[in-house]
């Protein structure tokens, strides 16, 4: 087994080495977005230097080789979550654009007036409104698996979810507000005793947990590039090949098509039938040395470190008077959202970013979930790999002094 040694990851993401305010960088912000590390910069800086040129189409060198080291990504994402076939991995946007593909492509093939989507208490608005807007559409009905107090799905009641009229079920991996990593065996083995394929909202489980579609037996799962070390503006879209197949494409345009006329218009094979115009062919390739980076580390090695990391910095965060953590399910993963008594989220942000220290605060995209604590937000410490418990410390010691400044 490979030893992971922090003080080398560090050395790879040369931003962590910047300072914010005139204080060195604490960065716990990664549930939004992943530093780069220097295979990334190098990978991007390849591209537009050594290779830049169209992909799909045209005859020529520089187009071979970009086209060759797009699909080289999706040789690497089949392999990182261990999909069956290439053919079932669809380069996207990110997270949101998988989502809305899936619900507008699933929703035109399957759902119906008066049919069912079941998603969770815990979801972020990309896999909610997609699928209300579908709803608005079709007249379809979303049905809400939810939550006790400490962030967990109450597993009965979704069993109970259930009826003739349910077409899919679309939750999250490891909810981005929380921290909570879902049971989505269960929730997968459920919905097939039903016939109902599962969608699984990867974007903060695949940099954090090792992933295998085939095992999990999981029919869609979807997550976004810069959240696990590659730039923005790529994501992906796993899909079984059997419903990929018989959903109709999601936008027309360049390279979704075989042949067109005015008369008709017939559509490319998978993955290309789902990859109509230009992608972000630098971030398609550059996604390519993430993998590999998280590899190289070890994505096992990832996990244990980080979840000694969450447990250091849960206990620390635990001693300080008017915490409340909000979100203590039994498996967590690398976030600590909290609010404190009589103290808005927002100011303890704005003071601990003129500390260096980088958090978010606010609703997180999770709207529904606030409401049900009933509070206006949180403050959000998420971890990535790089993190260290230096970090935490800093970031301990920085809000008791904000504390001591707002209380
Ligand atoms: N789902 C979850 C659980 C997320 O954390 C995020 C990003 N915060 C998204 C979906 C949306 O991802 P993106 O903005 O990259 O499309």
């Amino acid at each position: 087994m490979k030893t992971f040694d922090i003080h080398k990851v560090r050395a790879d993401f040369p931003l962590l080495k910047r300072e914010v305010n005139g204080k060195p960088l604490v960065y716990l912000d990664n549930g939004a977005t992943t530093q780069k590390p220097q295979s990334v910069i190098d990978a991007i800086i390849h591209y537009y230097s050594d290779m830049n040129s169209n992909v799909h189409r045209g005859v020529h060198y520089l187009s071979q080789i970009s086209t060759d080291a797009f699909e080289v990504t999706r040789r690497k994402v089949k392999d990182f979550i261990n999909a069956a076939e290439e053919v079932e991995v669809i380069i996207t946007k990110g997270t949101t654009d998988s989502i809305n593909l899936v619900a507008q492509c699933y929703g035109k093939a399957f759902i119906g007036e008066g049919d069912e989507i079941i998603i969770s208490a815990m979801e972020h608005h990309s896999n909610i409104v997609p699928w209300q807007m579908l709803c608005d559409e079709k007249g379809c009905v979303l049905k809400v698996i939810p939550m006790d107090e400490r962030g967990m799905l109450d597993m009965e009641a979704y069993a109970k979810l259930f009826s003739d009229r349910t077409k899919i079920v679309s939750v999250t991996y490891v909810s981005n507000a929380l921290g909570t990593i879902n049971p989505v065996e269960e929730i997968i083995s459920v919905a097939h005793k039903h016939d109902v394929p599962v969608l699984l909202d990867a974007a903060q489980a695949v940099q954090h947990i090792a992933v295998d579609v085939q095992k999990l037996d999981v029919d869609f799962l979807v997550f976004s590039g810069h959240k696990m070390y590659a730039p923005t503006g790529v994501g992906v879209l796993y899909g079984k090949a059997k419903w990929l197949n018989a959903m109709p494409p999601y936008q027309g345009g360049g390279d979704m098509i075989k042949d067109v006329s005015f008369e008709k218009t017939t559509y490319n094979e998978l993955p290309f039938k789902f990859e109509a115009g230009t992608p972000n062919i630098e971030a398609g390739i550059c996604l390519a040395a993430a993998i590999d980076y998280i590899n190289e580390i070890g994505i096992d090695n990832i996990k244990a470190y980080e979840d000694e990391l969450l447990a250091y910095a849960t206990a620390k965060l635990g001693e300080i008077e008017g915490v409340r953590i909000v979100g203590t399910a039994d498996k967590k993963s690398s976030v600590l959202s909290f609010v404190v008594d009589g103290v808005h989220p927002y100011d303890i942000g704005v003071i601990l970013d003129k500390q260096g220290i980088a958090v978010r605060t606010g609703h997180h995209c999770a709207q529904p979930i606030m409401d049900q604590f009933e509070i206006p937000g949180t403050v959000r410490a998420s971890l990535a790999m790089y993190n260290t418990k230096e970090d935490v410390d800093a970031f301990i010691a920085g809000l008791e002094r904000a504390l001591n400044m707002l209380r």
